[in-house]
């Protein structure tokens, strides 16, 4: 059973750990450096992705998850959770900060506020043939794919919303909430064949 961490600063964290815990991981919220310590990857929650990075400097987490990242650690960003891992932002504040790790440039809040919250069933072909059921909340998108990353899914429109590069994954919906398990059990699966 591996020992992974949902990053447990700010956002929707006990939604990602019943879902964790359910596919029989053994899950540790992390809020300080020794609790990262003893996990063998991290999912990073939805929430807002300026929360997450002040308060993950001030905990002296960046340069850990930073290290680990580079060390080829499986982590899973979910909406703000992607805009963590995305090496290139727009629209951030200023001064904002990712982790980094996926090779690509995500646009934060890019629905716009008629259509900041939906949901839809979106073709996930490395998850197998049943398509996803996604929940969007004020979701970041991947506006540009670079040569190490690999687009998992699209909106009908051709927008990338989830990504993959080695053992990291992003994605702009919330699996967590539709109750989706496929991403998960997928990181779950990339820990287990680390360890
Ligand atoms: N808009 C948020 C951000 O910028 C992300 C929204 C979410 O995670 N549901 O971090």
């Amino acid at each position: 059973m591996p020992r992974v961490g949902v990053l447990g600063l700010q956002g929707d964290v006990r939604e990602h750990v019943a879902l964790l815990e359910h596919l029989g991981a053994d899950v540790v919220r992390v809020r300080r450096p020794e609790e990262f310590a003893q996990v063998e990857g991290l999912v990073i929650p939805g929430g807002e992705s300026t929360v997450m990075d002040k308060l993950s400097r001030a905990f002296g987490l960046r340069d850990p998850i930073r290290a680990a990242i580079d060390d080829g650690m499986p982590m899973l960003g979910t909406c703000a959770g992607l805009i963590m891992l995305s090496d290139r932002l727009t629209d951030g504040i200023v001064g904002q900060q990712t982790f980094g790790g996926l090779d690509v440039l995500t646009r934060r809040n890019a629905f716009g506020r008629q259509v900041d919250s939906f949901e839809g069933e979106i073709p996930v072909p490395a998850l197998g043939e049943e398509p996803v059921s996604a929940t969007f909340i004020r979701g970041p998108v991947v506006e540009e794919v670079g040569a190490d990353a690999v687009a998992l899914a699209a909106l009908p429109s051709g927008v990338v919303v989830a990504v993959e590069q080695g053992t990291l994954m992003g994605i702009s919906f919330h699996p967590e909430l539709s109750g989706e398990p496929r991403f998960h059990q997928r990181f779950l699966d990339r820990v287990a064949a680390r360890g």
